[in-house]
């Protein structure tokens, strides 16, 4: 076990606090990963203001960093390692074994359910047990996570702007590249340009779609949204 510092939300409407909160070993086929950056996405905000994961927990859903520590059965991950860290799923259903993790089975029980896929948590304060969120629970220094739920990274990149890969970016790319799948002659709006949205213009520009239209009341995200579109690919 060790301390680590981490956002946690104990109570519905309130804010996050910063706090020491202990973390277990990883158990079988989990690592340690020292976090380097996490992105914010809604889901974090609507977490705190609704129950969509029990509270007391620990939020977080974007994060990036190293690997310290690797658990028995581990066998694609070593220290040292940079990863991203996405969505947790079971490996074992249809959906994971066909090459669709996002849609696993146990999707909620493990992205929302608040405890690990054996059913325990690794987040302490005392005797209070603190919920996981999306398997990572990346306000935090370091996190347990699944190996299926770290993704290695070329050392290269810079990790501080990669957390969003593991949400944000996926969920807008995957929307484009995955469900609607325009082609060149259609057109695409999208409302809200965050990071999702700016992923489903970059992934339309992908696909060579003619017609992107951007929404959003902010200028300067229109501004890169029109930057991403006018690169040349
Ligand atoms: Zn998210
Ligand atoms: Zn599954």
């Amino acid at each position: 076990m060790m301390k680590i510092t981490a956002a946690v939300a104990h109570d519905f409407g309130k804010p996050v606090k910063i706090e020491e909160v202990d973390l277990d070993e990883p158990k079988n086929d989990e690592v340690r990963v020292k976090l380097v950056a996490t992105g914010m996405c809604h889901a974090d905000i609507l977490a705190t203001q609704f129950q969509m994961t029990p509270l007391p927990a620990v939020l977080g859903h974007e994060g990036a960093g190293i690997v310290e520590q690797v658990g028995p059965g581990v066998t694609n991950l070593q220290v040292g390692d940079h990863v991203i860290l996405t969505v947790a799923s079971c490996g074992e259903c249809d959906q994971c074994l066909s090459g669709h993790p996002a849609e696993c089975r146990r999707v909620n029980e493990l992205n929302f359910g608040g405890n690990y896929a054996d059913g325990t948590k690794r987040l302490h304060q005392g005797d209070q047990e603190l919920g996981n969120y999306f398997g990572q629970s990346s306000f935090a220094t370091y996190a347990i996570v699944n190996k299926r739920s770290a993704v290695k990274v070329d050392p290269e990149l810079d990790l501080k702007w990669y957390g969003p890969l593991g949400c944000g970016l996926n969920t807008g790319a995957g929307a484009i590249l995955n469900v609607f799948k325009p082609n060149v002659g259609d057109s695409v709006a999208v409302f809200g340009t965050g990071a999702v949205g700016l992923a489903a213009i970059m992934a339309a520009k992908m696909r060579n779609v003619q017609q992107i239209i951007a929404v959003d009341i902010h200028d300067n995200r229109l501004e890169l949204a029109k930057s991403l579109v006018l690169r040349r690919s």
